[in-house]
């Protein structure tokens, strides 16, 4: 029987296990999964995790409990032989090890991109996972209960801002979720605190923020955000946020308790550095429109025999687009749509039939800003505020793979309409022996008693 080898468990991958399970007959090939997480993140609701509005679970969607059929390794794979056909596995504990296979598909994303400013890498969060997400969110409420309880002053000020940097898609996502969090928590639980007191900085080095919607709507989002308290500096380049202390290129600067890196993603070091398969020069595997990986994208390309690739690791090109030489965007409406047509395209090919073309038109741009705050703009029609928020909430609770999860997600959205969000900080889950050791101080330790004969 053949093994069809998936690296990489999120987005295209689980799609693609998840279509070839349903695909495949009975010993025509088996499929084994190497991620080094036990999930797939459904990256779209992180925004919504970090302001509350999605529990943090539920924006994992197990690989385990969803792939039954497919064998799911936990582990990095550190390097793809295609010669050999052997990718290597590193666990999380233990020993490396080959796994053997006669197909590979390639879906192990991008990575956020890192750039060497001083203090980026001891102080910023990025918004790429869960936990991430989750300390994001911890770290305002904390930052809360600590600026509640000073008088005001720099330390005060310092808690209570917040710089995101980077004013792309998720950046943007981000930013007006949590403004809209820390806002809401201002009013209903925090009366120490006025609403002035809330710096909100977003931080974006070209012209405009939100590339991906049209001049005018990205101009709105950035009155809207204002109009909110926010700080937009446009053509800003962050300098430096060593300690906490912010400096940008425009002069300001300023202390942040809190600072977010979303400034985008780079290639994935290890399908850029440790595959024999071809790359282009960003690092992205180069993928032909069938989704098998080729010596190039046009449409000369020669396939490279038992290798596919798709979502944000591989470069695709985009036959939707009008212009040559166009590749897909790497957004998550790509990857599903792209593990979909690779799981079938396999199948085809193993049953001697030819593989298809992906071919995806756009269904244009939607982002939340913050409850009931969103933007949506599919060529000319732009809807803003509230009909495009709901919008946003309608699409993902469709686009989150299966009923448990669509169930889960609802019933907090419902809970939470009726009760407001849970605003309680659970920072100390990252030092859980903290609290034991501290007890352990209060109380006495029992001495023997001599006994004397
Ligand atoms: C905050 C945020 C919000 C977003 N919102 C939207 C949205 O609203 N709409 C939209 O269309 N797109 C959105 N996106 C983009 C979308 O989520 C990505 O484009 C999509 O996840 C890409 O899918 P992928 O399968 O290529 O990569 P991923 O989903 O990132 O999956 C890659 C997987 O590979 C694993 N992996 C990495 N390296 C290795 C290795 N060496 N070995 C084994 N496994 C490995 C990772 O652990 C991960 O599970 C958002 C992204 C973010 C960060």
């Amino acid at each position: 029987m053949r093994t069809i080898l998936v690296v990489g468990g999120g987005y295209a991958g689980f799609y693609t296990a998840w279509k070839l399970e349903k695909k495949l007959r009975r010993g025509e090939a088996r499929v084994i999964v190497v991620d080094p997480r036990p999930y797939m993140t459904y990256q779209p609701f992180l925004p919504e995790v970090l302001a509350g509005s999605v529990e943090s679970r539920h924006a994992a969607v197990s690989l385990r409990r969803h792939l039954r059929k497919t064998k799911v390794i936990a582990g990095r794979v550190t390097a793809i032989d295609h010669a050999n056909r052997t990718a290597t596995v590193r666990p999380a504990v233990g020993p490396a090890f080959s796994v053997g296979y006669d197909i590979v598909v390639v879906t192990a994303g991008a990575v956020t991109r890192k750039l060497a400013i001083p203090g980026v890498a001891d102080q910023a969060i990025g918004m790429k996972h869960v936990e991430e997400a989750v300390a994001i969110r911890d770290r305002l409420l904390t930052a809360f209960d600590q600026a509640s309880a000073l008088e005001p002053g720099p330390l005060r000020r310092r808690l209570l801002t917040v710089t995101f940097v980077g004013g792309g898609f998720s950046g943007v996502e981000g930013f007006g979720e949590l403004l809209s969090l820390a806002t809401s928590l201002q009013k209903t639980s925090y009366p120490e605190l006025s609403p002035d007191e809330l710096n909100f900085h977003l931080v974006e080095a070209r012209d405009r923020i939100l590339p991906e919607v049209s001049d005018r709507p990205g101009r709105w989002v950035v009155r809207s955000l204002e109009k909110r308290g926010a700080r937009v500096h446009r053509n800003a380049e962050l300098l430096s946020a060593r300690n906490g202390h912010v400096v940008l290129s425009t002069g300001a600067e300023f202390d942040s308790e809190l600072i977010v890196w979303t400034v985008g993603n780079a290639a994935n070091p290890m399908v850029r550095s440790h595959t024999d398969l071809p790359i282009d020069q960003s690092g992205m595997l180069t993928v032909r429109a069938d989704l098998r990986v080729g010596t190039g994208t046009g449409p000369g390309a020669a396939p490279v025999p038992d290798a596919w690739g798709a979502g944000d690791d591989a470069t695709v090109p985009d036959l939707a687009a009008k212009r040559a030489g166009a590749a897909t965007v790497p957004n998550a409406q790509n990857a599903v749509r792209q593990g979909k047509l690779l799981a079938s395209n396999i199948v085809a090919t193993l049953r001697g039939r030819n593989p298809k073309p992906y071919v995806h038109h756009s269904l244009g741009t939607i982002a939340t800003l913050g409850i009931g705050r969103g933007i949506f703009q599919y060529r000319g029609l732009v809807i803003k505020g509230f009909p495009a928020w709901l919008m946003h909430r309608g699409y993902h609770l469709l686009a989150v793979p299966t009923w448990e999860r669509k169930i889960r997600v609802l019933a907090v959205w419902c809970t939470a309409a009726l009760f407001g969000r849970d605003i309680v900080s659970l920072a100390s889950v990252q030092h859980p022996r903290e609290a034991f050791l501290a007890d352990a101080e209060l109380t006495p330790v029992p001495t023997a008693v001599p006994v004397h004969a």
